[in-house]
């Protein structure tokens, strides 16, 4: 597009010369060669100035704003998708859980009902949880899009999303089996101070309970233990079957702002799913 600008320019200079020599002999150079290149020069510019759909750069999918959310269980393998996806798009993974856990480590009043309520695997009020969303989807690098991973959580989250005005694109739904979860949560082990995550059997540390680089103790996550997993899986379940019926139905409706639905099944490996996820939002206008 550019191109045609200066070749546009070239040619209304073209003209404007001719257009001298024109005036110093009169009557021997024909006044064509004058308003020819002018129109041409005229007709690139235009090219470039107005939006023709036929010559229109072509925008990809990454230069858009795209806004999703991931639902799926506790376990499921939101937060690994949750990296591809934002790095492949360059959107903040925002999870609500991390965004917690944060809040849980503050001495204050609402840290400490945090603190209590994660611990028991239930869920946080809608009234904490939702302004905590938007403050952090209004920082800086929510205007290029966002992913909501643990957001909304039910129904009620889902309207809130709504009435606020914060727009979705694509629900994606990871789905894994409860037993499944059960064994990859309950085996899981963490290096606090750096987030390195560790599973007992699908990729143990070297040397059993300590970090591998640091040496330093592995700890399990307080609301890792089974019962706690089992808990946690049985709310998830009752609270976004509605959750799930509402994106279902409103992806089937279609209408400009509604998001599309997708379920992904995540007992495949990892890189089977990020490429269905990918080809979803690709391919799916
Ligand atoms: P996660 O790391 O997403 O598994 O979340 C850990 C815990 O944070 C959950 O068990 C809930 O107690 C709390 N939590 C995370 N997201 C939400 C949410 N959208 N609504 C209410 N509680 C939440």
């Amino acid at each position: 597009m550019i191109f045609a600008f200066i070749c546009g320019v070239i040619c209304i200079l073209f003209g404007f010369v001719q257009y001298g020599k024109y005036s110093e002999n009169k009557g021997k150079s024909s006044i064509s060669k004058i308003f020819i290149p002018i129109l041409v020069g005229l007709g690139l510019i235009g090219i470039k100035l107005i939006p023709i759909p036929f010559f229109k750069e072509s925008k990809t999918i990454e230069d858009e704003e795209v806004r999703i959310i991931l639902l799926g269980g506790p376990g499921a393998g939101k937060g690994t998708q949750a990296k591809f996806l934002a790095e492949k798009y360059n959107i903040p993974a925002i999870s609500t859980g991390d965004i917690l856990r944060e809040v849980a480590k503050q001495d204050t009043e609402i840290g400490k009902k945090v603190k209590e309520t994660m611990e028991s695997g239930n869920l946080v009020s809608d009234d904490i949880i939702v302004e905590l969303l938007k403050k952090r989807i209004a920082q800086e690098d929510g205007k290029s899009g966002y992913l909501l991973d643990g957001f909304p959580r039910k129904l009620s989250q889902a309207e809130a999303l709504r009435k606020e005005g914060i727009e979705i694109d694509y629900v994606i739904d990871i789905q894994v089996d409860d037993d499944v979860i059960v064994e990859r949560l309950g085996g899981r082990r963490i290096h606090a101070s750096s987030g390195r995550t560790y599973h007992v059997k699908n990729n143990p540390p070297k040397v059993p309970g300590v970090d591998d680089i640091t040496g330093e103790p592995l700890t399990q996550r307080a609301d890792d233990q089974e019962e706690t997993i089992r808990n946690r899986l049985r709310i998830y379940h009752e609270n976004t079957a509605p959750l799930v019926d509402y994106y279902q139905d409103a992806s089937r409706k279609g209408g400009e702002n509604s998001p599309k639905y997708k379920k992904i099944d995540s007992s495949n490996n990892i890189e089977l799913v990020k490429e269905s996820i990918f080809n979803f939002i690709d391919f799916s206008d």
